[in-house]
């Protein structure tokens, strides 16, 4: 018999399972995907890498920084800039104190005002000085209501925050949760992003290494006894003494009956393509802050030319929400729009590798939905939750999530009482 079973082998179920692992639990990780990560993976099609969707890692998350060896990911850091495209006009804005190549833009660009250029450089000096897990403390409104309260301008929502924001928290309508905001902000102040040379996929990969892993073996229910607990799964039934559900939270309200794991969908939609020669050298990410589907482009293989194979270039475009639209159509949309920022002639040479429709990327976090948080406990006796359900849709909250789960088996104070974020 197992100590533990770990269900799902995303970034909680094996932060779970190295936490328990390291403080010398025998535990087993199953994962119903033929690979592990859940929603941080990668693959190589036609010799490109490609991601899952488009994300990126902040350095700075603490779980990160406490369970992944940041310094053998082949991390790349990412420009701390952005391009604003409208149309043919592009502008810079960033921080030219950690992107020095955007201090000319920013200073120049025609995307924010003086006053909201000042007002960026107020809120990162109120957002820079507390502890940052605070910041997901105090009132709670919509990331809209918060930069509004602060002076922002039109323009600056339209031109700045829903298009950066918006591919942060998959909605252009800032109507998520403002303390989320100033984490994710303070996160980006303390470390950036950044991407691993060989994928998102390479974070998933190190968390997994040494442990006891089945893949391609779905859980499928579960039964608590006095001092034990029984797995059904689609190999066969397993037996353990504390099991810990790491799934999507979908899963985990089917598995363990806790209506409050469900937390609904937020979707995001990407296309990936390949290019005989860029259409542009921009290293930064591209913001649409114009009419139209795309929410972000990044040509990938400008900051990590090992991306693509030789000869070959990558752009991935993010467009929010699964439009109602077959894959042609969508491309030609996509196309259609591309074309306004690099010429039909240009666009006609990019080749589609991939269209990517996730129908789970995040869960909606609008004001005050920390209050409505799933606890770790389950009815199930002997039954842990892990996964965002319990913390925060992302990397951070996942992580932190496993954490919690092992220290409470562990009887580990310290770990259990670590606040969200910390
Ligand atoms: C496109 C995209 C962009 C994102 N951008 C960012 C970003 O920039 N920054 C950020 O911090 N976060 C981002 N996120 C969110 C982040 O990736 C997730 O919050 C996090 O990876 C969730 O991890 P998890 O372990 O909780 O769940 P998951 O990754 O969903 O893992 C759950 C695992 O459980 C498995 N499973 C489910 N049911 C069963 C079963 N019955 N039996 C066995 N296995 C089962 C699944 O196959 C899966 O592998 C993004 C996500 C996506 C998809």
């Amino acid at each position: 018999m197992h100590d533990v079973l770990v269900i799902g082998a995303g970034l909680a179920g094996l932060t779970a399972a190295r936490a328990l692992t390291h403080a010398g639990q025998r535990v087993r990780v199953l994962e119903a995907a033929p690979q592990v990560g859940g929603r941080v993976h990668s693959r190589v099609v036609d010799g490109f890498t490609l991601d899952a969707g488009y994300q990126v890692l902040f350095p700075a998350y603490p779980a990160a920084q406490r369970w992944l060896k940041l310094d053998t990911l082949g991390l790349v850091p990412l420009p701390s800039a952005a391009v604003i495209r409208r149309g043919e006009r592009a502008d810079v804005v960033g921080s030219p104190f950690s992107d020095p190549g955007a201090l000319g833009g920013t200073l120049t660009t025609r995307a924010l005002g003086l006053g909201d250029k000042a007002r960026v450089a107020a809120l990162a000096l109120r957002l820079r000085s507390p502890a940052p897990w605070t910041l997901l403390r105090g009132p709670d409104e919509t990331t809209e209501a918060y930069l509004r309260r602060f002076g922002f301008s039109e323009a600056a929502l339209d031109h700045f925050f829903r298009p950066f924001f918006g591919g942060i928290f998959l909605r252009r309508e800032l109507d998520t949760s403002a303390r989320l905001f100033r984490y994710y902000f303070r996160m980006l102040l303390d470390g950036g992003a950044a991407l691993p040379a060989a994928g998102m996929g390479e974070v998933s990969r190190q968390l997994a290494q040494g442990l006891d892993l089945s893949l391609g073996v779905q859980a499928r229910r579960l039964t608590p006894h006095a001092a034990s607990v029984t797995v059904e799964t689609s190999a066969g039934d397993l037996e353990a003494r504390h099991v810990i559900v790491a799934t999507d939270p979908s899963s985990a309200a089917q598995l363990t009956g806790e209506a409050a794991a469900a937390r609904g969908h937020l979707s995001s939609t990407y296309l990936h393509y390949a290019a005989p020669a860029p259409l542009d050298r921009e290293r930064r990410l591209l913001l649409n802050a114009g009419p139209g589907l795309i929410q972000n482009a990044h040509w990938l293989s400008n900051v990590i030319p090992e991306r693509a194979p030789a000869g070959g270039h990558l752009l991935t475009v993010t467009v929010l929400d699964l439009p109602d639209l077959d894959d042609e159509a969508l491309d030609a949309r996509v196309r259609g729009e591309l074309a306004r920022w690099y010429g039909a002639a240009g666009v006609a040479t990019l080749r589609l590798l991939l269209t990517e429709r996730i129908r789970h990327a995040q869960y909606p976090q609008p004001p005050e939905y920390a209050s409505t948080l799933s606890g770790h406990a389950t009815r199930l006796p002997g039954v842990l939750l892990a996964g965002e359900a319990t913390s925060m849709s992302g990397i951070q909250g996942a992580m932190e999530s496993g954490e919690k789960a092992a220290a409470i088996i562990l009887g580990d104070p310290a770990g259990m009482s670590r606040p969200r974020g910390a």
